[in-house]
C-alpha cells in the first residue's frame, strides 16, 4: 500500500514537472526549478573550485585568462538576446590549470570554467575555444543542469522511494546540491547535445567567430587521446561524428551571422 502511495506521488511530480526549453521550446523533466539548480552550483563550483586554489591551479597564465575572459565575454553579450533575463546571473569563468584534462563546463546560472588541456591539447584557436564555451553556455541557457538534476533526484526517488513533497524542501535541496555537483560530470541527453551544438553555434557565429571552426573542434576532439578518466569532455560528448556533419550543414546558415560588421559587444565579466 505503502509503495503504490509513493508511486502514485512520484507519478503526479513527474505529469506536474515538465518543463519548456526556454530557448528551443523543447519539453523537459523538471522536477527541480533553474532557481533551485542555480543555488545548488554555486555551492557547487566554490567547493570545487577552493582546492584548486590554493594550489595555485586557477587562473594562473594571465595570457590566457585574457584571452578566455575575452572570448567568453562576447559569448555571454549575446547569450543575454536569447534571455535577456540572465544579464542578473552571476556570470564566471575561470581558467583550471590541468594540461591532460580536454575539458569545460558552464553550470546553471553561469558558472563556467575551461581546463588549459582544452587549449593546449587541442592546439585550440579563439574561433574553436568560442565553440567550446558556445557550446556549454548553450547548456546552460536551456536549462540542462536542471534538467540533469531532476533526472538524477527521480531516479533516487525512485530507488530509495521517499516522497516528494512541497513541505520537504530541505529534501528536495539536499538532494539537488548532490546532484547539481554529479550533474556536470554526466552525459547529457542526445536532445540536450543538438540543442548546445545548435544554439552554440549560432552564439560564437553572433560574436564573430567562424562557425568552421565547429568542424575543426570536433575533429581535433576525435584524434586527440584525451585524459582516460572519466571527468573527460569526450567521455560526456560521445559520437563526434555524427555530430560535426549536423554542424557542417549548419554552417551556411551561420555565415551571415559571422560576416556581419560591425563590433560585438563585450558582456562585463567580473573576474574576482
Ligand atoms: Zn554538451
Amino acid at each position: 500500500m505503502l509503495l503504490r502511495n509513493l508511486s502514485y506521488v512520484l507519478l503526479v511530480v513527474l505529469l506536474v514537472a515538465c518543463a519548456t526549453n526556454p530557448v528551443t521550446g523543447r519539453k523537459q523533466l523538471m522536477l527541480v526549478s533553474e532557481k533551485q539548480s542555480i543555488s545548488a552550483s554555486r555551492e557547487a563550483y566554490v567547493k570545487m573550485l577552493a582546492p584548486l586554489e590554493e594550489d595555485g591551479k586557477v587562473d594562473s597564465d594571465p595570457e590566457l585568462t585574457e584571452r578566455i575572459n575575452l572570448i567568453t565575454s562576447k559569448l555571454i553579450a549575446q547569450a543575454l538576446i536569447y534571455r535577456p533575463e540572465t544579464e542578473n546571473w552571476d556570470w564566471r569563468v575561470k581558467i583550471i590549470d590541468d594540461p591532460e584534462t580536454i575539458n569545460a563546463f558552464c553550470m546553471a546560472g553561469g558558472k563556467m570554467a575551461i581546463y588549459t588541456g582544452m587549449v593546449q591539447k587541442l592546439d585550440a584557436t579563439d574561433d574553436e575555444l568560442a565553440q567550446v564555451m558556445g557550446h556549454e553556455i548553450a547548456h546552460a541557457l536551456s536549462a540542462h543542469t536542471a534538467e540533469r538534476m531532476s533526472i538524477a533526484l527521480a531516479t533516487s526517488l525512485a530507488v530509495t522511494g521517499f516522497a516528494l513533497t512541497r513541505d520537504q524542501p530541505e529534501v528536495v535541496l539536499a538532494g539537488a546540491s548532490l546532484a547539481a555537483a554529479l550533474a556536470i560530470q554526466l552525459p547529457n541527453s542526445r536532445a540536450s547535445e543538438s540543442e548546445a551544438d545548435v544554439i552554440g553555434i549560432e552564439l560564437a557565429a553572433r560574436a564573430g567567430y567562424n562557425p568552421n571552426a565547429a568542424v575543426t573542434l570536433w575533429k581535433k576532439m576525435a584524434s586527440a587521446t584525451g585524459n582516460e578518466g572519466s571527468f573527460d569532455f569526450l567521455s560526456s560528448h560521445p559520437a563526434p561524428s555524427k555530430r560535426m556533419e549536423t554542424l557542417r550543414k549548419l554552417i551556411p546558415k551561420m555565415m551571415p551571422y559571422y560576416e556581419a560588421k560591425g563590433e560585438r559587444p563585450v558582456y562585463p565579466l567580473k573576474t574576482d
